[in-house]
């Protein structure tokens, strides 16, 4: 059975191409190009085709820390419940037209992400693909709920897996990869210092261990960094990719071009929590800054918003926000895309609307590489040839 998709145009890798269709088969695209034939046909007229988008950077097991605050979520809100949220969230991202999702850490919520993607690939709950991360790494006592603000016999449990020094660290990750882990996410630095200054957590030496004891495993390598001290050992230890960033200079963006590791700028992320807790350290103006270094270094920069931040099926925030601050809007839709798809070593299949690919395919009212909120208007989302109910 075979599905002509008929839009205004079809968009892929930064191409608009008026009066194209798409054919559909099974789950993969046949043809993409004028005039097609199909047993069946949905007029899509005033809609751009596009390949579904892909977000490099969601937490699935979060909401909005205005709702209740990360440290509430993590230490009150139970693993059971937090699932049953997430795939409230799945839904709404893939019915937003993300069709991709590398999810970077359930914060607290230990492995419930392995059986979240199982559900989503055997087709009992409707999400976007997901790559997964598991637990994710912090340096023993640098992350939170931050012992300081409770009673020092208290059971805290953590965001995230602690661990020090090499031997510990090595064995987190395998234990992570043995679970399930897509991509191992390293904290690699945090709000640690004496007055909550962000500060390198993980020594060059560990942070180098967990690199390569991941690479062995086949699984890349996620960092959270902030500081420029903590992208620049990322960077070192041959980290895949970096996330936020605001600290960073010129000097590391281009170090990490060098070593062909890709930045994913989370501006939403910066944007949604000076929305709703004010902006004492500057983040908005710093995120923007560092996204400026970023482009004049030539590193590859990929889509990631941080969804969980903000609320989930407004994915779109993040591509917004890098049209806004530089790139044109055809830019931004091709890091969410075509870039992301090899960012995440899916680029044979996914990111770009060709022959042979599969059918993840979004439809929107207008033309978003003209006006990006156009990503707004949602006329039809498709995931591996199945249409999803809007
Ligand atoms: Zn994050």
């Amino acid at each position: 059975m075979s599905i002509v998709l008929r839009p205004s145009r079809v968009w892929s890798n930064g191409e608009s191409r008026e009066g194209w269709s798409v054919r559909v088969s099974g789950e993969r695209i046949e043809a993409a190009g004028p005039s097609l034939l199909g047993e069946e046909t949905v007029d899509l007229a005033g809609a751009t085709l596009l390949p579904g988008l892909i977000d490099a950077h969601s937490h699935l097991f979060l909401h909005p820390y205005d709702e209740v605050s990360w440290d509430d979520q993590v230490l009150k809100e139970p693993e059971s419940y937090r699932t049953v949220r997430a795939v409230t969230h799945a839904r709404a991202a893939l019915r937003a037209g993300f069709t991709y999702l590398r999810d970077l850490g359930t914060e607290g919520a230990g492995y419930a992400d392995v059986s979240l993607k199982r559900a989503i690939d055997e087709g009992l709950i409707e999400g976007p693909r997901l790559q997964i991360a598991t637990r994710a790494i912090v340096a023993t006592g640098s992350y939170g709920p931050a012992r300081a603000a409770y009673r020092p016999d208290c059971c805290l449990p953590q965001g995230a897996e602690e661990a020090s020094g090499v031997e510990e660290i090595v064995r987190a990750v395998r234990v992570q990869a043995a679970h399930g882990a897509d991509w191992i996410k390293l904290y690699g630095d945090y709000r640690a210092g004496p007055h909550g200054e962000t500060v390198p957590t993980f020594s060059q030496d560990e942070m180098k261990a967990a690199v390569d004891a991941a690479h062995d495993l086949g699984r890349p390598v996620s960092v959270h960094a902030g500081s420029d001290e903590g992208l620049r050992r990322a960077a070192l230890a041959g980290a895949d990719t970096i996330e936020h960033g605001y600290g960073g200079t010129r000097d590391t963006f281009a170090l990490m071009a060098e070593r062909n590791i890709a930045f994913l700028p989370t501006l939403a992320a910066a944007k949604a929590i000076a929305g709703y807790f004010g902006d004492p350290r500057n983040n908005v103006e710093r995120s923007v800054k560092s996204f400026a270094h970023a482009r004049a270094s030539g590193v590859v920069i990929g889509c990631g918003s941080d969804a969980g931040v903000f609320a989930h099926g407004d994915n779109a925030r993040e591509l917004e926000l890098m049209a806004a601050h530089g790139m044109s809007a055809n830019e931004a839709l091709v890091a969410a895309t075509r870039v992301n798809a090899a960012i995440l070593g899916v680029g044979h299949e996914l990111g770009e609307i060709r022959e042979g690919f599969l059918a993840d395919l979004v439809a929107v009212d207008g033309d978003p590489s003209a006006e990006i909120s156009a990503l707004r208007r949602v006329r039809l989302v498709m995931k591996g040839g199945k249409a999803v109910a809007l």
